[in-house]
């Protein structure tokens, strides 16, 4: 389990404990003033802290990453920081909530212009504040089976599932990720700090039902899957594997599942 699971899971995955999508648990950590300031400057700062943090890194590296680094990374984690989970669990998690609400992602419209709709508020609801905040005042209010309907597709389509708190432990969303997140660019591809846990789980291949076709190997945002030439099939990388899941989809043979990382001694304690 990793350090959220720990604190904040009451002996669950930290995000299958309900408490921490309350109003109860939000007003112990937040108001909805703080809520509301917070998101009403979200995409402006995302943008600002990915900027000054490359800039900062090229400019001083040593000190970027013995210091910067590990503040931004204990800041997040205090403010708003996630995980990557595969669909079971985001399914999981729909079922245990009373409200959810379909949001903009304003991760593509910053980094390529594009508007879509795959952030989903869940648990509390947010829409007498979301209401004020002119990047997320579009939203649209479904059902649990709608958006679980609807994630299932995205899975299929290839996007990340991850949870996030806004102040922790307090969860307010469930997203779905393409590699223009910045929260994946800041973590993954920039390496500027960590904003969010490897899921709980790694994927595995069955050599038996493999077949050597690559699938999983294109689907992988994360570059865990290796071709093994000699015996023309794949293989995970389980410390690259951020357990999403996401690669089951694109196997006809069903070669893939998802283990508990906690039973996979090589990466048990890599978060
Ligand atoms: S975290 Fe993912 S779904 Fe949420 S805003 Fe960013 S890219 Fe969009
Ligand atoms: S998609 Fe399935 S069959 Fe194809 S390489 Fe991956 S595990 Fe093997
Ligand atoms: S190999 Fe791991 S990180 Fe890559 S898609 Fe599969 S579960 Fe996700």
């Amino acid at each position: 389990m990793c350090e959220f699971c720990i604190n904040h899971g009451e002996g669950k995955k930290w995000y299958r404990n309900m408490t921490n999508y309350t109003r109860e648990l939000f007003l112990q950590v937040s108001t909805d003033k703080k809520l509301k300031n917070y998101l009403s400057n979200f995409a402006q700062s995302l943008h600002d802290g990915l900027v000054r943090a490359e800039k900062w890194k090229k400019r001083i590296p040593y000190i970027y990453s013995s210091l910067i680094y590990p503040w931004i990374t204990h800041h997040q984690k205090k403010t708003h920081f996630g995980q990557v989970l595969p669909i079971e669990d985001v399914e999981y998690i729909l079922d245990g909530v009373n409200s959810v609400v379909r949001l903009p992602c304003i991760c593509r419209r910053i980094n390529s212009g594009v508007e879509t709709r795959v952030c989903y508020a869940v648990g509390m609801d947010t829409t007498h504040i979301l209401k004020d905040v002119p990047d997320f005042s579009q939203f649209d209010r479904i059902t649990a089976a709608e958006a679980k309907k609807e994630i299932k597709h995205l899975d299929t389509e290839g996007l990340t599932h991850s949870v996030w708190t806004f102040q922790t432990p307090f969860i307010g969303a469930v997203c779905n990720c393409d590699q223009d997140c910045m929260a994946y660019l800041f973590q993954y591809r920039k390496k500027l700090a960590k904003v969010m846990w490897k899921g709980e789980y790694v994927a595995i291949i069955d050599h038996d039902r493999c077949k050597g076709c690559c699938q999983c190997l294109k689907r992988c945002p994360f570059d865990a899957v290796r071709f093994d030439r000699g015996l023309g099939k794949c293989n995970i990388e389980v410390r690259n594997c951020y357990g999403c899941g996401i690669c089951r989809p694109t196997c006809s043979e069903d070669a893939l599942v998802l283990l508990e990382r906690e039973k996979v001694p090589q990466v048990a304690d890599s978060w």
